[in-house]
Order: C-alpha cells, then structure tokens, then sequence
C-alpha cells in the first residue's frame, strides 16, 4: 500500500511511499483513513526536528489525528463505523496514566503513532487494537473529531488565531537569540540579570 512516509532526524525526506499492509490479523480491527490532519508536530517531524521511526527502520509513517471507516465487521465495530483512535500508547507504570492521563505521562516510556516508535494513520490501510478506540474514556483526538462530524467546532482553533499564534512562537522557535543553561530549580541564568539591570533587578519573591 502506499503510505506518506519521512526519516526522522532528517529534514526534507518526507515523501510518498509502498510499504507493506498493517497487520491483518485477529487481534487489529482493520480501517480506511478517510481524513488525517496535519499540525505543527507533523511539521517538526518533517524538518527533521522530532519524531522516532519504529524500531530497526529509518522511516516514520506520519499521521496521528485520524478519521477511518470500519472495513470489516469485527470486536463489536461495525463495517462503516466512524471511529478515531488513539495517539499515544500509555507507559501503564507511572501515576499519571494510572489516572488515565497518558498526556502527562511521567516516565517517558511511551509509544506514539505517527510520531513515537509507531507508525501513524496517513496510509491506505491501517489497523489498530480494539481497545485502542472505546477504553470508556475520550481521547482527545476523538473528542476532537468527534465534535467536527457533529458540526461543533468549539474546542477548535480559528485559522486566523493558528496564524496569529505561529507568527509568535516561530521566530522564537528559530530566533538567533543565544541559549543559557542554568540548574533545576534555580530561578534561571545569570544572564537574565542583565535584561532587568537597569530598573533595580528582579523583586525576588519573599
Ligand atoms: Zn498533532
Ligand atoms: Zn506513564
């Protein structure tokens, strides 16, 4: 099947690709992605800045916010079911998943697909565990595009707010501004003195 692929660590490699079918068997519900969007991780994928292909390979299938069709009736989904998965695989041994929070996983020792040791959605087929998509709790992606096919773009972002915000943090994320290393816990680098020198310093908290 043919897949949007890129190396990660190296920009400019993203291209689209043959790659072999996911996984066919019992244990996956098999999907068609009809719409998988692209945001500011795929963008720093694509330039080589983030993302890590599956283990033993060079290259990363992008995607991770999916909208798929059921393709066959199997694991209680139905042939033509909407359905969204999830995007990261819980570590499973920290508090914060624990709690159901894999967002703000602690240990770091979680799986993503389309950007960490997974391959993502953006592939003729996919296929994917079934608790991947009905744990009783709503992923954020699947709130997400959930609300769309309903029409509700509330949690959404405007494109005018998107270009405002990047207008901002790309500068910053490219900026020639130089960096300073300073100690956890500590309140920053001796150099940040100098940019308050002239009005007294800093009004240290008592
Ligand atoms: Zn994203
Ligand atoms: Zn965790």
């Amino acid at each position: 099947m043919l897949a949007l692929v890129t190396e990660p660590g190296r920009g400019g490699t993203a291209r689209i690709a043959q790659v072999p079918d996911p996984p066919g068997d019992r244990g996956f519900v098999r999907l068609r992605a009809l719409e998988v969007g692209v945001c500011g991780t795929d963008r720093e994928i694509v330039a080589g800045h983030f993302g890590v292909a599956p283990r033993g390979r060079d290259t990363l299938v992008l995607g991770h916010e999916l909208l798929a069709e059921v393709i066959a009736d199997d694991h209680g989904f139905r042939r033509g079911d909407l359905v969204a998965a999830t995007v990261r695989r819980s570590c499973r041994r920290c508090a914060a998943c624990d709690a159901g929070s894999p967002d703000a996983c602690l240990s770091g020792a979680y799986t993503e697909r389309g950007i960490t040791a997974l391959d993502g959605f953006a592939s003729e087929l996919v296929s994917e565990r079934p608790e991947q998509g009905h744990e009783g709790r709503m992923d954020a992606y699947e709130r997400l595009l959930g609300d769309a096919v309903a029409g509700d773009a509330t949690l959404f972002a405007r494109q005018d707010v998107v270009e405002a915000a990047w207008a901002i943090v790309d500068p910053v994320i490219h900026g020639p501004s130089p960096m300073y290393d300073y100690a956890p816990g500590s309140w920053g680098p001796a150099e940040a003195d100098a940019l308050v020198a002239d009005v007294g310093g800093w009004n240290t908290p008592q």
